[in-house]
């Protein structure tokens, strides 16, 4: 049976992908871009080109002289320094499986997750990627269910894993990588045939519009990461 790469609409733009071809992302949008490469042969191709691009640039440097103590210092650093926990290696691109970095958080078992449910269709797993600046996690939306209504105080990425949703402006699928920015509204309602699984990293609280599920949110926010960060 011949596999079928989804068709991914929504993409970082040039600043995500030079950051994270340059190894500056934080942590958790490091871990977005990442997922969104396993689906979309576009980016991963220009992550390729600019990868290049930099190694060239490099290669066009002035060659300086080195003291060999400052040399010998530097490269006993770089083996000291621990490996970031999301690599910039892409995944092979498939539809079954998810992708390698989410796999790495998740032991690959998400129902041994410790879900939080917020509203009877939607259901939340917080993630510790080593990222304190932001709040990253797994959240699944039931079949024909939604995200309760709810406004974005700072900047959301979301990248969908399974299933698709929409809301007010389009439909997004498998692979889609959604930037919401601060003060937009929405309510994400998943499609009737499958649940929909989403990674989001959010760097300010959402405000839901409901009381009694603000305070479950609340609650939940109280609670801790279901997961460390992976080695
Ligand atoms: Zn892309």
């Amino acid at each position: 049976m011949q596999k079928h790469t989804p068709m991914v609409k929504y993409h970082p733009d040039a600043r995500f992908l030079t950051d994270y071809a340059a190894g500056c992302l934080p942590a958790s949008q490091a871990l977005c871009v990442a997922t969104h490469l396993h689906y979309c042969p576009l980016c991963r191709l220009k992550i390729g080109e600019l990868t290049e691009l930099g190694a060239e640039l490099f290669m066009q440097q002035q060659p300086v002289k080195v003291e060999k103590a400052a040399l010998e210092k530097l490269l006993a650093r770089i083996q000291a320094s621990p490996q970031s926990p999301i690599s910039p290696v892409q995944a092979e691109p498939s539809v079954s499986i998810l992708p390698k970095a989410v796999n790495k958080l998740t032991s690959g078992n998400l129902e041994r997750l410790n879900w939080r449910r917020i509203g009877s269709n939607f259901r939340v797993s917080r993630l510790n990627v080593g990222d304190k600046q932001r709040e990253t996690s797994l959240f699944c939306i039931k079949a024909g269910g939604h995200v309760p209504h709810h406004q974005h105080k700072g900047d959301e990425i979301t990248v969908i894993l399974k299933g698709s949703f929409s809301d007010h402006e389009d439909k997004y699928e498998v692979g889609d990588f959604i930037v919401r920015t601060n003060g937009e509204t929405h309510k994400p309602v998943a499609s009737q045939d499958q649940d929909c699984l989403c990674l989001s990293t959010l760097d300010a609280p959402i405000v839901l519009s409901n009381w009694l599920l603000r305070f479950g949110l609340y609650l939940f926010n109280l609670g801790t990461p279901s997961h460390q960060t992976a080695a």
